[in-house]
């Protein structure tokens, strides 16, 4: 019980906690400041003290010297300590303090003890006023420690004041009460100040505590904003930042080259196999990216399949071309996901730059990306470095894209259409319509380039209603059973009410349903398959039929036939033409033609371009053609003239 009022009372702090370690901090501080200040007070005082009581000797010795030598001493140690001391150190110091300050103002009390009662008079007087001021000034200097503040008052003051109230001077008395007084008032205002102080630095640490954790959450938000989560690479916004700040020069590359790779048939995977493993194979893609870039190139993902990289240290083209070429060699191999094995490949666009040389890093991204498309023009798993000579197709691109925002759209683009005969009568089973615009300036432009960039830019919604309306009108004053194909883009095939708008669409033109023929490709299906396959099930239940376009052209999924039901598929020009050139060629169409066959589906072989060619297909029992060599796309009154004739007359012999 003792023991425990006596460490309360010698209380020093404790460091177990955050906020007891701020307290010992704080109060460590402040006295740091103070003792030296005391010590010289007490010094002073006890100088003053000497010469007033006579200048005597007593214990033997000098007794404000030995002070004074003392207080040397802990002025040079308290100067000497640092503000960032150990916790433990400056806990130490103060219990230090502590014991210090109650040795020190016994020992003083002890002298002026000894001075009053060998002295009478006018000297005891001076002792109380000494002595007591000597305990004030101390109390007060060491108020940061009020452990340490407290013992002047009750080991010097009170005591003295006790001492000297016993003298037969009134003065004496008076001043000893009056101190006593003080001296009891001092150690409440200590004990008010003491709370105070402790209530600061307490909020002090709690507000040091709050900002650490808001700079925490801040660090966590950059990370966030900045990272990409599947893989824990940069994302596209890190990506930028290292650009800008190469371009700007603040990095040690004086110059670099920026890259930007596409994962090869991703999106087929991806549908395929599921999410699962396209996730896998971007994190295997990345992780051997990582290695392959060395430590100072920058990887990021840029979204999507889509990576970019950041090359110090490369000049020119040819170097560019060859660190690109190292990177691919060691990252497209196989690798194996969930029990089965998968070809990474990647294409990889290059574009170079130097540092201060005032490009934009949307320039640089846009340079690299023109490069990527011409890689994965050549092949999959190449390299192409940016050349002046590829920004042609980007200034185009430009010029349509002003181009099909221009209002008047609709009237400069217009339908033909092109039969699809049966190759064994040489009737036309269906008119195909190809939408074509010619540009004042741009000239002829063929749909194959501007549907895509009409359906990124949002406006293939319009056009395509506008040129389905057209053709479903056109195709009413066509005699039965001549069907209309008609191409669907992406956007018109996954909509939610597609189908609803279409049907709607044929009943205004007064086109039966069976007339017309949906024209998709795998690319089309790939936007939103399951979307897609609804609206196609809702059409073929409404009599229309549905074809699959460019098969063989693109991936050629086999799943596809298997998921979605086709009334027909359309043969890509890229097979008829390989059948002629070469055996293997011939046997792959065969093929094609016999697994449709199999699954019940007709077949339509796309740009017959010679008689060899119709006759190839004849022979394999292709069962329907079209192509230059049949019937090129002719306007809608020449198409109108040619579906009422009796059609071809095929010769195969
Ligand atoms: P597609 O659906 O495969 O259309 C056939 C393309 O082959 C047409 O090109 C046609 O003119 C061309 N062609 C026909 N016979 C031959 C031949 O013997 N040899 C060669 N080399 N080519 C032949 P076009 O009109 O340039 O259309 C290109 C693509 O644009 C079309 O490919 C189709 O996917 C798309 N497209 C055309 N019109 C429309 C449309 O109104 N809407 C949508 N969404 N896409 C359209
Ligand atoms: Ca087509
Ligand atoms: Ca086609």
């Amino acid at each position: 019980m003792l023991r425990m009022l006596v460490r309360r009372f010698l209380d020093a702090g404790e460091i177990e906690t955050a906020a007891g370690r701020a307290l010992v901090e704080e109060r460590y501080t402040a006295l740091r400041r103070q003792i030296p200040i005391i010590y010289v007070l007490i010094a002073v005082n006890l100088f003053g003290l000497q010469v007033a009581s006579g200048g005597v000797l007593e214990f033997g010795v000098n007794v404000p010297s030995a002070v004074a030598i003392c207080a040397l001493f802990r002025i040079a140690q308290w100067l000497r300590a640092s503000d960032d001391a150990d916790h433990a150190v400056m806990l130490r110091r103060m219990r230090q303090t502590i014991w210090l300050a109650l040795a020190i103002c016994l020992f003083v009390f002890l002298w002026c003890h000894v001075l009053i009662q060998s002295r009478e008079g006018a000297v005891s007087m001076d002792v109380l006023l000494f002595g007591s001021m000597t305990a004030i000034g101390a109390a007060y200097g060491l108020s940061p420690l009020p452990a340490a503040a407290r013992l002047p008052l009750l080991v010097l003051a009170l005591p003295l004041a006790a001492v000297s109230s016993l003298s037969t001077d009134l003065h004496t008395v008076g001043a000893a009460l009056s101190i006593s007084v003080v001296a009891l008032l001092l150690l409440r205002l200590l004990a008010v100040n003491n709370s105070q102080f402790q209530a600061v630095v307490e909020s002090r640490s709690i507000i040091a505590r709050q900002q650490e954790l808001a700079e925490g959450a801040r660090q966590e938000a950059i990370h966030a904003a900045t990272t990409d989560f599947l893989t824990g690479l940069p994302n596209r916004r890190a990506f930028v930042a290292a650009l800008d700040a190469a371009i700007a020069g603040d990095s040690k590359m004086a110059s670099f080259a920026v890259g930007i790779l596409d994962l090869d048939r991703f999106k087929v995977v991806n549908d395929t196999y599921g999410h699962a493993t396209g996730d896998e194979l971007l994190r295997i893609a990345s992780k051997r990216l990582v290695a392959a870039a060395g430590k100072k190139a920058v990887v990021a993902r840029l979204g999507g399949d889509e990576f970019g990289i950041l090359l110090p240290d490369v000049h020119g083209t040819a170097q560019a071309q060859r660190t690109a070429d190292a990177i691919l060699a060691a990252v497209c191999r196989p690798a194996d996901v969930e029990g089965r094995r998968f070809l990474i490949s990647l294409c990889c666009g290059v574009a170079t730059a130097k540092k201060a040389s005032g490009r934009s890093p949307s320039r640089l991204l846009a340079d690299a990306d023109l490069a990527l498309y011409e890689a994965k023009d050549r092949s999959a798993g190449r390299v192409a470095v940016f050349e002046g000579w590829m920004e042609a197709p980007r200034r185009r691109r430009a010029q349509i894209e002003r181009a099909l925002q221009l209002a008047d759209l609709h009237e400069r683009v217009d339908l033909v259409y092109q039969p699809i005969i049966d190759l064994n009568t040489g009737q036309v089973i269906a008119n195909e319509a190809l939408a074509r615009w010619t540009d004042d300036e741009l000239g002829e432009i063929s749909p194959a380039e501007f549907v895509p960039i009409a359906e990124q830019l949002n406006v293939i919604g319009d056009l395509s209603d506008h040129l389905m309306v057209k053709a479903f009108t056109e195709a009413a004053t066509w005699p039965e059973p001549v069907r209309l194909s008609f191409n669907f883009s992406a956007i018109q095939l996954c909509g939610q009410d597609s189908a609803a708008a279409l049907l709607d669409a044929l009943d205004r033109a007064k086109l039966p349903t069976r007339r017309l023929q949906v024209e998709v490709t795998e690319t089309a299906l790939l936007r939103d398959f399951d979307r897609a396959n609804a609206n196609l099930a809702l059409l073929r239940e409404a009599g229309a039929t549905i074809v699959l376009d460019d098969f063989g052209a693109g991936f050629a999924s086999i799943g596809y036939l298997r998921k979605l039901r086709f009334d027909q598929i359309k043969l890509d020009g890229g097979l008829l033409t390989a059948a002629i050139d070469n055996s293997d060629g011939e046997r792959l169409l065969m093929a094609v033609i016999g697994l449709c066959d199999a699954l019940g589906v007709a077949t339509v072989a796309e740009h017959v371009e010679s008689e060899e060619q119709l006759k190839l297909l004849v022979s394999l029992g292709c069962g329907a053609g079209q192509g230059f060599w049949l019937q090129r796309p002719m306007s809608a009154a020449e198409c109108r003239r040619f579906s009422q004739s009796s059609g071809l007359v095929i010769d195969t012999g």
